[in-house]
């Protein structure tokens, strides 16, 4: 069991009804990150070298960009400025030119923030494998969640063999949670669309007013703010 982490976030956000308990569990490391890096411990030689060298992609910055501390991100954006000017150079010889393209064209998708998240989420989907097999009473709090957005649901899939001999029941459990989450979501957006009718004022949501926002989180999951 070398890859857990820790079950405590798995069983606070696998919740009844929950839409996608991974996008929820991913936000939280998202916010605590992006607090992190605009705290001046993370600004430790090691930490600094690695945002020099990575950055922080479009969304990660909005995020801080969002909080509080301007002087702690305007100092990351000094450290990180100064290793792309690095990279800058006037020239008049169009291979050396593409190639510096290349460079900068990379550059605004590498993100310290996504490095670190990527590797908690990927620990997540062994250990809520491992869970599945290891745990009893852990089948019955993964099937109360109302499936996972469809990134979500391909990487609990794709690390299903970390379920080991409990492998072929989990990807079953997890196919029919998302098959009857997405049957569910499309009644309820022929409700939403059938509401638009006048004749049918009367008809009940039956919780349908949600469906349009659903429908997005299930496609794109939920982003952190
Ligand atoms: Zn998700
Ligand atoms: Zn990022």
């Amino acid at each position: 069991m070398h890859y857990h982490i820790g079950n405590m976030l798995i069983y606070q956000e696998f919740k009844p009804g929950c839409e996608c308990p991974l996008c929820r569990i991913r936000n939280i490391l998202e916010n605590r990150l992006a607090e992190q890096y605009l705290n001046d411990a993370v600004m430790e030689d090691e930490q600094r070298k690695k945002v020099n060298e990575r950055g922080f992609c479009a969304h990660h910055t909005q995020m801080m960009l969002a909080r509080k501390n301007k002087l702690s991100l305007a100092l990351q954006q000094v450290t990180r400025i100064t290793t792309l000017k690095g990279r800058l150079e006037v020239t008049d010889d169009v291979k050396r030119a593409l190639k510096q393209a290349e460079y900068f064209a990379q550059s605004t998708k590498t993100c310290v923030i996504c490095d670190h998240v990527q590797d908690s989420m990927e620990r997540y989907y062994k250990t809520i494998a491992e869970m599945y097999h290891g745990e009893p009473k852990f089948k019955d709090v993964l099937l109360s969640v109302n499936g996972f957005c469809l990134e979500h649901y391909a990487a609990l899939l794709q690390h299903a063999k970390y379920a080991h001999g409990s492998q072929k029941a989990y990807v079953y459990d997890l196919s029919k949670l998302q098959k009857n989450a997405v049957n569910g979501l499309l009644e309820d957006l022929y409700t939403f669309c059938s509401k638009h009718d006048y004749r049918n004022a009367n008809v009940p949501w039956n919780g349908a007013e949600t469906a349009l926002l659903r429908a997005v989180q299930r496609l794109h999951g939920e982003e952190a703010k």
